[in-house]
Formats: structure tokens, sequence, C-alpha cells
């Protein structure tokens, strides 16, 4: 049996909601009749008039020409009964978020369609080997995951269950590829790729404002100076607060209550007293004024006198010694990054707190400041002094951090700060995705990058840093919090062990 689809192939599309329409538009666009199918009587046809609407909008901005609209539209039917469909070779499901719905559309659709369709679900949570459970042909199931809004989103996470024929994974892969899209293999795993890489973005942002180490606006603008489009707080409010906390609920139930993924308690407080975020009017920002200013950045003078030493190599090194206008010696060999001055030290962030370096080096005036990556420096910058620091050093050491270029924002003294800390844990989820055969480092990369806009793949951060690094910053965050939430990946550890051998 061929599994080739071409555009000659006839799509079924069953759910005429957001989703549905989005993916009956690109079908169409590409040169699919398309069969359009809505539980709801009038659902279909309205959803294939806005649709009409849509298109008409796009081609008097110009985007599309007038003749591809109209024999996109004339390719579209909104039909009454899954019957009119018989002749179609693919259908994609996009109906209720439901297992039972799902499964049984899919035997209802498995015996009406031809031997050879292929049965595409494009549910965002659920088990796609459990969908195709009790199906004739399970072998013909296959995840076929869009984002939202489908026209604009690029990436198709094709996932297989445990039944699905590879050949139908690729027939989608390739379908998707013919659709504009950017299609990544994933197996049916509690969050696919993008929804499971992606919690610890949410879920470390959450836990410091537990702990109270810094105002979401700071937190915000620190992941912003770190490429991140949006930063955590503002992206939940976006979303959704009850829409996020149910995603990682239902990610922690599927993993069977493991404390990586557990949920935050600052979030349901916020989900039970109805602070959804955007669409409330509030969440972590009263809407519509949005996020508060930041505090203002530090300015006090530096010491002209000062004896300043640039400790370490790479980057922000380099960075320090470019700034500094007064003279400074350099300590290349050292086993720390960033500047001494007198007997005071600013440290890059190897996950220890200001604090536990303070203890382990007699160093009284210690402060530690936060990861960018790449080589851009501007935008805030968290940096957290020792508790014992002196108030002279408190004022100093943002002062020092500011010739980077960067506005350095006062964190509470929490292990790997804000970003080293959040992208440690991005690093070490997509590196357990691998590691359990959910994709290939090159597809995490490309999912986060497509599906959540993220300014780079964990593995791209990976390799403008490294596995010690990362797992350095993971160890100083178990110490701090026991318990399984930052246990390392058996993954990044046999990457360290490999980087050790080779170097
Ligand atoms: P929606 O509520 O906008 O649309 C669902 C449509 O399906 C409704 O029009 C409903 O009447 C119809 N429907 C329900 N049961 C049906 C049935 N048995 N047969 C035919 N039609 C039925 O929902 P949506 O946001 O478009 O989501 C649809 C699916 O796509 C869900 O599985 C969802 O998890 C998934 N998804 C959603 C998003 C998103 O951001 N909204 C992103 C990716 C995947």
């Amino acid at each position: 049996m061929s599994d080739s689809l071409s555009a000659d192939t006839r799509v079924l599309v069953v759910g005429a909601g957001i989703m549905g329409a989005g993916i009956a538009q690109v079908a169409a666009l590409a040169g699919h009749r398309v069969a359009l199918f809505d539980l709801r009587d009038g659902a279909a046809a309205a959803a294939r008039d806005k649709l009409a609407q849509t298109l008409d909008g796009l081609a008097v901005k110009g985007k599309l020409a007038p003749d591809a609209v109209q024999a996109a539209m004339a390719r579209i039917t909104a039909i009454g009964a899954l019957d009119e469909a018989r002749d179609c070779g693919l259908v994609v499901e996009a109906i209720v978020e439901n297992l039972d719905a799902k499964r049984a559309l899919f035997q209802q659709l498995e015996a009406l369609l031809g031997e050879g369709a292929i049965l595409a679900t494009n549910t965002s949570s659920i088990s796609v080997t459990a969908i195709a459970n009790g199906l004739q042909r399970p072998e013909r199931l296959v995840g076929m995951h869009f984002f939202n809004p489908v026209p604009l989103m690029k990436l198709v996470e094709v996932v297989s269950g445990l039944r699905t024929d590879a050949a139908v994974a690729d027939a989608i892969f390739a379908l998707s590829k013919a659709w504009g899209k950017v299609p990544v293999h994933a197996k049916s795993t509690p969050g696919f790729i993008v929804n499971r890489i992606a919690r610890p973005y949410y879920a470390e942002t959450l836990a410091l404002l537990q702990e109270q180490a810094a105002p979401p606006e700071v937190l915000d603008a620190c992941l912003r100076a770190a490429g991140f489009r949006m930063g955590p707080c503002e992206l939940m409010d976006l979303i959704g607060h009850d829409t996020n906390f149910a995603v990682t609920n239902s990610v922690y139930a599927a993993n069977f209550y493991d404390k990586r993924y557990v949920p935050s308690g600052v979030q349901r407080e916020m989900v039970d007293g109805g602070l959804l975020g955007r669409k409330s009017g509030r969440g972590f920002y009263a809407y519509p004024a949005g996020a508060p200013a930041l505090p203002a950045a530090a300015s006090a003078a530096l010491a002209a006198d000062a004896q300043v030493v640039v400790h370490g190599v790479g980057g922000v090194a380099d960075a320090f010694a470019a700034a500094l206008s007064q003279p400074f010696t350099r300590a290349a060999d050292s086993d720390w990054t960033g500047l001494e001055v007198n007997d005071a030290q600013l440290r890059l962030t190897d996950g220890a707190t200001a604090g536990d370096l303070a203890a382990a080096t007699g160093v009284r005036d210690l402060a530690v400041f936060d990861r960018l990556p790449g080589t851009a420096w501007q935008g805030s910058l968290a940096v957290a002094v020792a508790d014992a620091a002196s108030d002279a050093w408190r004022a100093q050491a943002p002062a020092w951090l500011a010739l980077l270029g960067v506005q350095p924002q006062a964190v509470a003294d929490t292990p790997g700060l804000v970003v080293a800390r959040t992208l440690a844990m991005l690093v070490n989820e997509a590196a357990d995705a691998v590691h359990q055969g959910v994709c290939s480092p090159e597809g995490a990369d490309a999912a986060m990058k497509l599906g959540v806009n993220y300014p780079a793949g964990p593995f791209e951060w990976l390799s403008g840093w490294d596995a010690a690094g990362v797992l350095g910053i993971l160890a100083a965050l178990d110490d701090t919090y026991r318990g399984e939430r930052y246990r390392a990946s058996p993954w990044l550890l046999r990457r360290a062990q490999r980087d050790l051998i080779a170097s």
C-alpha cells in the first residue's frame, strides 16, 4: 500500500474550530480539495464563510493572489455528514481534546474511508497510542500537531504512537513540508516535544517568584535580554493561566507525578482567584497597562584607584577587559570568570550563590551575576550580593557590572540566578527528551524555535556553553532545593564525560 499523499488527495478536516479552520486553509492553499465537518450544525459552513473573509482580506493586503483565493475557496466544501467524505485519503482531526470522543470518531472514520487512508490527530496532549487503541488499523493513525495560529506557525510535530507505521509518519512528514511547514518527528510521550521542553521556562520563574527572588517585571526583563521574545510572566498572562496551568498539570500527571514537572502553587492561586492574565484583565500585571517600569539602574561611581583584575578567558572576561578605562591585570588561568576589585569579587555564576562562595573563600564582598547567551551584552542582567557583603560593595557591584553595557538588576542570592537557571533546565529537559528517544537534538532545536519562538534551540545553547557548566548549575540547584526536580539527564552526564575525555 502506498503512503504517498499528493495534491490530488482529498483531505477531510473534522472539527471546524480555531485549529480545524486553519488546517483547512493551509491544505486548500496547498492545492487539496478539503471537506470540512463539525458536529455542531452550521459550524463548518460558518467556518468556511469566515475563512473566505480572511483570505479576501489577505488578497486585499496583497499577501495572496485573488485568483489563488478563489481557487482555494472553490476547493473547500463544508459537509453536513461524514458520509460525504468517503473519497478522502487523509483525515486531520481537530475536535474537542477528549480521548473517548477522538477514539469514537476514528473508529467511525476507518469504517468509512478506504484502507489506505491516513488518520491524523491534532491532539496537543493525548497519547497517540491511546487514541489508536481499538482501531482495526492502528498503524494508520499518526499525530499531526500544528501550532496556533496554523497558517503562521511553521512547526508540525509528527507524532508516532507505539503502533504507528513509520511509512505513515514519513508520509505526513513529507506532506507537512509540501504545505510549507517544518515537520519534526516525535514519539508519543507527554507533551510531545514543545509542551514538554518548555515547562521549565514557566516553572523556574514561578519557583523564583514563590521565594520572592525578584518581581515579575525583573524576571521578564532578564529573560528578554537573553533573547526570548516575551518573558515567562507576560507570556503566561498572554496564554492564560488556566490554560498554562492545565498543560503543566497534564504533563505532571502523565509523568506519574514526577517532581521534575510539579505545578506551582503561585499559579494555582492565580487560577483560583480568576487572575487569568490578559483575558481577565489581571494576571501578573494589570491590563491594559501591563508591566510596571523596572527599578532604576544602579549609578554608583566606580573607584578610580581600585586594583582591578579580570579573571578567566572568553566572552565575559574579554568584554570586561574592553570596557575598563582604568589599568587592570588579567588572571587568565583563574578558575572563575569576572572582576576582582581590591578585595571584592564579581563572578559569573557557576551555580554557587554569592553566599556559598563568600563562605567557601572567606571573601566577604562577593557578588555573582547571571549568564547571557551569545555575545550581545545588553538589557537586564541579574546580580546578587552575598548577605555578608558591605553596603559599599552592594552599591559598587552593579556599577562594575554595568561596564558590560547591561542594566544590572538586583535579585535574591539564589543558585543560577535567572537566565542560567532557566537555560540549564531547558537544556536538561531537551537532553532527557533525546535520551528517551522522543526526538533528535536537531528536532528539539527546530521545535523550540518554531513552536514557541525561542531565540535558539536548547542544543544550540549547549554548544555555546558546555555540559559540565550546565551540570554545575543543576547540581547547585539540587544541593539547595533537593528532591527530583533538578536531577541531571543521563544524556548530559555522558556528554560531560565525553567532553572531559576529549579535552
Ligand atoms: P475548538 O473548540 O476551537 O474547536 C473544536 C471544534 O470541534 C468545535 O467546533 C466543536 O464543535 C467540534 N467538535 C467537537 N466534537 C466533535 C466531534 N465529535 N465531531 C466533529 N466535530 C466536533 O478547539 P481547537 O482549539 O480548534 O482545538 C481542537 C484540537 O486541536 C484539540 O484537540 C486541541 O487540543 C488541539 N490543539 C489546539 C491548539 C490551540 O492552540 N487551540 C493547538 C494545537 C492543538
